[in-house]
């Protein structure tokens, strides 16, 4: 039964039918672990928070950095220097205080990924490195965990789902990563900081929908955003027979592999 403070702050959310005081327990429930608490993670955390998502695990090794602040804006400038889950704790528990939050101040890896994701209903991507992606997406089709994946660079981004199950996932779409020095990170090249904003809250949405189990979240779909032109295109993608990960006959299927990597 939802407490009378809890039905007046979710009351918005609460009258809709695809959501009501059952949806709203559903979120109450839910555990959610976010990946990297920079610009995309930031906008995902605090969304999912104010609509009520009982647990955030947080999970991310890095501090605050001035140049941060331009679009992680889960952080504030007397945070610059702290460890990003910590200033991210404070603030979700500033904007919803009966939200438990997990935070992990460590780097996502093969080798401690599968148990971390494990203990989570939904994993939420918001890393800036393959690397990490690559890690994510291992552990969270080995955990048969649904995940939210997004990224974004300059002006472009997308996001898509890896479905409960394990594929397709990530490897599908990128079986590489591209050679060192091809692909520029924010850094080098640059990001628009709301764009992050937008991505973010898409994956928030996303991960609502699929703990809801409304409408059609974005699996085996790539939701693309070109914000120079605000044109937006979905391309329909299949799991890939020789996915290392999730194909015929896959190669990646503990952890802590070197393969992993
Ligand atoms: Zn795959």
């Amino acid at each position: 039964m939802l407490r009378d403070d809890q039905l007046e702050r979710y009351s918005r959310q609460i009258i809709l039918p695809e959501v009501g005081a059952d949806g709203q327990e559903r979120l109450l429930g839910a555990r959610v672990l976010i990946v990297g608490l920079g610009g995309l993670g930031s906008a995902a955390a605090i969304y999912l928070a104010a609509a009520g998502v009982g647990t955030l695990g947080l999970i991310d090794d890095g501090s605050v950095e001035l140049s941060n602040l331009q679009r992680q804006i889960i952080h504030g400038t007397g945070d610059v220097g702290r460890p990003k889950p910590r200033s991210a704790a404070d603030r979700i528990a500033a904007v919803n205080p009966e939200i438990t939050i997990e935070t992990h101040l460590e780097k996502f890896t093969p080798e401690n990924g599968l148990s971390i994701v494990g203990s989570y209903d939904i994993a939420v991507d918001g890393s800036d490195n393959y690397p990490t992606r690559y890690a994510v997406s291992d552990a969270a089709s080995m955990a048969n965990k649904p995940l939210v994946h997004a990224s974004a660079l300059a002006f472009e981004g997308h996001v898509t789902i890896f479905p409960a199950g394990g594929r397709p996932c990530y490897r599908c779409l990128y079986p590489e990563p591209p050679p060192p020095g091809t692909v520029p990170t924010c850094q080098e090249a640059g990001i628009i900081g709301s764009l992050a904003g937008t991505l973010g809250a898409i994956q928030a949405t996303e991960a609502v929908k699929l703990i809801l189990s409304v409408g059609e979240p974005l699996v085996c779909r790539l939701w693309t955003y070109d914000s120079r032109t605000a044109i937006v295109r979905i391309l329909e993608y299949q799991p890939n027979p020789a996915c290392p990960r999730c194909g015929d006959e896959p190669t990646i299927t503990r952890p802590a592999s070197r393969t992993a990597r």
